[in-house]
């Protein structure tokens, strides 16, 4: 249904090892990057407030060299490093920068600098790996964000690259102000992040390559019995039905595959039984066909005695041939149809199919025993398999003979039956006579289909039953078994009684 949706809706044909490759490697792949994404911008974050950690400690350590005090004690506004008025240290603004510059170290991708009104004067003597000096850009923008006295934290963009400062008033009283500015190069400072993380996209894609070759093998693995089971599938045709599908493991597939095997068994035994069918069939058929058509080819028919008895048999054997197709079509209805059932009151069914027996005129008809049960049964198509035993018996026992009818209890089942004075079944056909065409000595005599005890078996194998024969030299028992119904006693009718009421 889903391939032929497909191909309606002009869709591709992916193989399933495709699709559940595809969403496993989807899957991983969405996964590590959320976790490698989340990791990367936490660390970046956290980078980025360790800098900014960095830097207002530069700027401590300088308070601390002008000042001599660690923290802003003597701050003039926002935490603006003042000289103390006492004159002791330092005299100038130029001293203070120069003092500060000196011995405030800038560390790995940092610079520094010191303004003096206004102009950059003072750099670190050591290697500096960015030189904001050189950046006048830079510098005035500085100038313009501390002079109203707050210190300034900020990120630029300058010539020296991509930098993260902060910038101190540094301020001796009588002096012109100064500036003490600190720096960080943050590109440089991520690299390190960026060459993990570029590193972890690498592994990332390495573990997906990997993920993605032991997927296909276990897919294919894992799907290669119901590979075998479509190429078993489409080499089992009417001809080549006996293939079965060799079961491997123990799983849901091996489930499966022993399930088509069972249907495939189904469908064998159903194509048999169809062409045994045809065979008795053409077989059945034939012999009328050859009858009339041989009295017809010998007919004189100037001869009118021989026209009126031929006119006889011919009609004679269609009938017989009209027969054999109503028992084929009864047949074909029962077999394999489960029967649609409802709860029904034994002793009254008995009574109801009783009073039908009677309709046979030529014999005494006894109703011998009725279980007072109730059993789930599909009445109809009972009653035509017990009226099949009724025919039966009435045709093979003696005119005027007594035929008992009755139901009764079995264990867990119930049972419904004739029993008659007739002839009895020879051991050597008592199985035969329940197949089709199945007769004793071509039906002693006596016509019919051979299909009366196939449709009752049928019937009682639709119903989860049986047929039971018990016989003897004089007589035999026919009966339909079938499962439910509690077991309850069963009550004894008056032997000669034909209405079929209770004995009291
Ligand atoms: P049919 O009666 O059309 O031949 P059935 O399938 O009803 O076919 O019966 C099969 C054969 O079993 C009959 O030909 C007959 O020889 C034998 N048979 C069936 N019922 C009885 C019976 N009650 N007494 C003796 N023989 C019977």
């Amino acid at each position: 249904m889903r391939g032929r949706l497909s191909r309606r809706w002009g869709l591709p044909r992916l193989s399933v090892r495709f699709r559940i490759l595809t969403t496993i490697l989807l899957v991983t792949a969405i996964g590590m990057t959320v976790a490698g994404a989340t990791a990367f911008f936490v660390q970046r974050e956290r980078t980025l407030q360790d800098l900014d950690d960095r830097l207002l400690s530069r700027v401590e350590a300088a308070r601390f060299v002008v000042t001599g005090e660690s923290a802003t004690g003597s701050g003039d506004g926002e935490g603006t490093v003042v000289a103390r008025a006492d004159g002791t240290v330092p005299a100038t603004t130029a001293d203070a920068l120069e003092a500060v510059l000196a011995r405030v170290v800038p560390g790995r991708n940092e610079s520094s600098l010191g303004i003096v009104g206004g102009e950059p004067t003072f750099v670190p003597g050591v290697e500096l790996a960015i030189h904001l000096e050189r950046d006048p850009a830079f510098v005035s923008r500085v100038v313009d964000e501390v002079s109203d006295g707050s210190v300034r934290l900020g990120t630029a963009l300058s010539t020296e690259g991509h930098i993260r400062y902060i910038a101190a008033p540094v301020t001796v009283a009588g002096d012109v102000p100064g500036i003490y500015v600190t720096a960080v190069d943050i590109t440089a400072e991520l690299d390190e992040l960026y060459a993990a993380f570029t590193t972890y996209t690498v592994v990332a894609l390495g573990a997906l390559v990997a993920v993605g070759l032991v997927g296909w093998f276990v897919a294919g693995r894992l799907l290669s019995p119901l590979r075998q089971l479509r190429a078993a599938a489409s080499r089992i045709t009417a001809s080549e039905r006996h293939e079965r599908i060799p079961v491997l493991g123990r799983d849901d597939v091996s489930d499966l595959t022993e399930t088509v095997n069972d249907m495939l068994d189904r469908l064998d035994a159903a194509m048999t039984g169809q062409r045994q069918l045809l065979d008795d069939v053409r077989h059945e058929l034939k012999t009328p066909i050859t009858i009339v058509r041989g009295h017809l080819e010998l007919l004189d028919a100037a001869n009118v005695d021989e026209v009126e008895s031929t006119r006889t048999l011919a009609i004679d054997e269609l009938d017989r041939m009209t027969g054999l197709v109503d028992d084929i079509e009864s047949l074909a209805e029962t077999t394999g149809v489960p029967s649609s059932a409802v709860a029904v009151e034994v002793a009254r069914f008995t009574a109801d199919v009783f009073a039908k027996a009677e309709g046979y005129v030529d014999h005494e008809w006894t109703l011998a025993e009725s279980a007072a049960t109730t059993v789930l049964i599909d009445p109809a198509r009972i009653t035509q398999a017990w009226l099949q035993l009724v025919d039966n018996a009435a045709k093979y026992s003696p005119a005027g003979s007594m035929i008992e009818l009755g139901s009764s209890e079995l264990d867990g089942a119930v049972e419904f039956w004739v029993r008659d004075a007739g002839p009895g079944i020879p051991a050597d056909a008592r199985e035969r006579i329940f197949e089709r065409f199945g007769r004793v000595d071509a039906g002693r005599g006596i016509r019919g289909s051979g299909l009366g005890l196939a449709i009752v078996t049928a019937i009682a194998a639709a119903h989860g039953g049986r047929v039971s024969l018990e016989t003897g030299e004089h007589g035999s028992r026919f009966g339909i078994v079938v499962p439910g119904g509690p077991s309850a006693p069963t009550r004894a009718i008056d032997s000669h009684s034909t209405t079929g009421k209770v004995a009291p």
